[in-house]
């Protein structure tokens, strides 16, 4: 029986477990679990008290995956680049290896499921949070032309910058002209962003799902964005590396979206 579990704040409405008990009856393991609601300041204590439990793996989410970089022995390329971890790895020897599966996930669900290509393309990527930095570094593998970041906070894009040589800070989008939005914010955008032009030709991905993917869905929607996507297919793919490194099974993600796509 594998223990694992997912910690962050709020975590009443993740996906998480049901996400992972799916992919555990795929392939026929036992897997248990738990939605660990963690009050800011106790991470270290929570995580330390799971893994003296006997936990496996750990998922983390908003608001501590920097911190969760911090608690890591060792960290991943991919995590290492975007200091950000979603995945702790809870080795026999007692290490704790960190790790960043956004990327990947959402590499993933952008080309093999959208067939969206990012060569060459001008991409503008909207937040400097957690999650867009977790994966820029997949985004950069897949060399576009330019990736411009706009981003409410002027310290979190400046550091974002100074990190990724590749990153262009945007303070107006007006007069530009991209093939791909991504929104990587939890904002009501639409009140803050000034962006006035067409979107016939651009793709538009939401790292959001559900509820909290109406306004970007609106927004592009007013703005005759071509396709629009949110982020349930990103959410079942970071999932599945999870799963994968935890456990060294590989589930099938396209599965997981039609019952999960089904149920939200
Ligand atoms: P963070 O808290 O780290 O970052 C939030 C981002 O949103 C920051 O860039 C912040 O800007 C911006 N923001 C918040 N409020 C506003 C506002 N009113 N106006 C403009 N910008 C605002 O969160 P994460 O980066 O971890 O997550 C972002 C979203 O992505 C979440 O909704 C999360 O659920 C989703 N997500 C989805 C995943 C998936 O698999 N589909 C995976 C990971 C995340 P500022 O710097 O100015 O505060």
């Amino acid at each position: 029986m594998f223990k694992f579990a997912i910690f962050g704040n709020p975590i009443t409405h993740s996906l998480s477990p049901s996400i992972h008990q799916f992919f555990a009856k795929q392939l026929d393991l036992m897997i248990d679990y738990q939605k660990i609601e963690t009050p800011i300041g106790k991470l270290r204590e929570k995580l330390n008290r799971f893994r003296q439990q006997g936990g496996h793996g750990a998922n983390i989410t908003l608001p501590f995956k920097e911190e969760a970089a911090k608690y890591a022995d060792e960290l991943t390329e991919r995590a290492r680049l975007s200091q950000s971890v979603n995945t702790l790895i809870f080795e026999p020897d007692g290490k704790c290896i960190g790790d960043n599966t956004d990327g990947i996930g959402f590499l993933r669900d952008i080309t093999h499921r959208l067939h969206w290509k990012l060569r060459d393309k001008n991409i503008l990527l909207i937040g400097a949070g957690g999650a867009a930095r977790g994966i820029l570094p997949a985004i950069i593998s897949e060399k576009p032309k330019h990736i411009f970041v706009w981003n409410r906070s002027a310290s979190k894009i400046e550091k974002m910058a100074k990190d990724f040589e590749a990153v262009v800070p945007v303070s107006n989008i007006k007069n530009h002209e991209f093939n791909i939005i991504i929104n990587a914010t939890n904002a009501n955008f639409q009140h803050d962003i000034d962006l006035s032009c067409e979107l016939k030709n651009t793709n538009c991905f939401d790292l959001n799902y559900g509820e909290r993917h109406q306004t970007f869905l609106k927004w592009c929607q007013l703005h005759h964005s071509n396709t629009i996507s949110d982020g349930l297919g990103m959410l079942i793919e970071q999932a599945a590396e999870s799963f994968f490194q935890w456990t060294g099974r590989k589930p099938y993600a396209s599965n997981a979206l039609m019952k999960f796509s089904i149920s939200t």
